[in-house]
């Protein structure tokens, strides 16, 4: 099944279902749900659901020294979770990265906190678990004391591990106002969280400090970093490049443009979706989640708020 059936399958049970951890419960009470792993270096590997939607792109490094998580998925997947990674290595998990603060990529922060792991993430991501807790899509999940990051930083973190290094750092208000995006830069590898979409409109949540502006800024960052070899780890869709990024930048800043024309020509919104701005990229990149309609209602009101 394409990542595209995945979720159309599993928005068709609940719209809500893809980023709410209790309502996608049901989803993933069907059987068959399982993490497949990609090598991408000796040791660093992606993690990803398959059979079923089961949250954000997972990275996971190991070795000697003991395993990084970064991500944990949705909660009712914990167990297939902790399957998968122990097919991989015997290694406690000593340190968790949260990318951002939404229930489909830190909904195992719990179970793993609990279990002796130590969360780094940015300072605003903890900010926003303590007071507001986790971000669904229908309001918000709250996070217990395990689940709250232990260490925070509020530019970059450098991990020194298993003769490796992990470059941890912020992206200014882009997909929320507390991503973070990991450059493993011996192996040139760079889990961008969902600051990458791959092949999919992105979701910018606005409504947790996430910008247009922002998220493209961040995407030039990573593609700054990368070369016709990287590989870039999304938040979504399967493993990319750095062709597939500027792919997403280009789209992104094609439809901003063509939006902001329309903006300045003085449309309303019902105008401006009317006339439907990005419909040659519908093919290609609306999906379940962020149709080409809702893609353009965030372009609107990023442009007049
Ligand atoms: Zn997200």
């Amino acid at each position: 099944m394409s990542l595209k059936s995945v979720f159309a399958a599993l928005l068709a049970l609940s719209p809500a279902a893809l980023l709410d951890p209790a309502l996608a419960q049901d989803a993933m009470q069907e059987p068959g749900i399982t993490f497949q792993s990609t090598e991408l270096a000796p040791g660093l590997y992606m993690l990803e659901g398959v059979g079923g939607f089961a949250g954000g792109n997972l990275g996971l490094l190991f070795g000697e020294d003991g395993a990084v998580l970064i991500d944990d998925g949705l909660p009712p997947l914990t167990d297939e979770l902790l399957e998968a990674i122990g097919k991989l290595t015997k290694e406690p998990i000593e340190f968790l990265v949260n990318t951002h603060v939404h229930g489909d990529h830190i909904g195992g922060n719990e179970a793993f906190g609990e279990a002796g792991a130590t969360i780094v993430a940015h300072d605003k991501l903890r900010e926003r678990l303590a007071a507001e807790g986790m971000t669904t899509a229908t309001g918000q999940a709250p996070a217990p004391e395990d689940a709250l990051p232990v260490v925070t930083f509020s530019d970059s973190v450098t991990f020194h591990l298993n003769g490796r290094s992990a470059y941890v750092f912020h992206v200014e208000r882009a997909h929320t106002d507390g991503d973070a995006v990991i450059h493993f830069r011996n192996d040139n590898v760079i889990h961008a969280g969902d600051v990458l979409f791959h092949s999919l409109f992105p979701f910018i949540d606005l409504d947790s400090g996430g910008s247009v502006k922002g998220f493209l800024a961040a995407q030039k960052r990573i593609l700054a970093l990368a070369d016709e070899s990287t590989k870039i780890i999304p938040g979504h869709g399967e493993l990319a490049g750095k062709a597939d990024l500027a792919a997403a930048i280009a789209m992104l800043e094609d439809s901003l443009a063509r939006v902001r024309t329309l903006v300045e020509a003085g449309k309303t919104e019902a105008e401006i979706l009317a006339a439907n701005p990005l419909a040659d990229y519908h093919d290609d990149w609306n999906w379940g989640f962020i149709t080409t309609e809702r893609m353009t209602k965030t372009l609107v009101r990023e442009l007049t708020e």
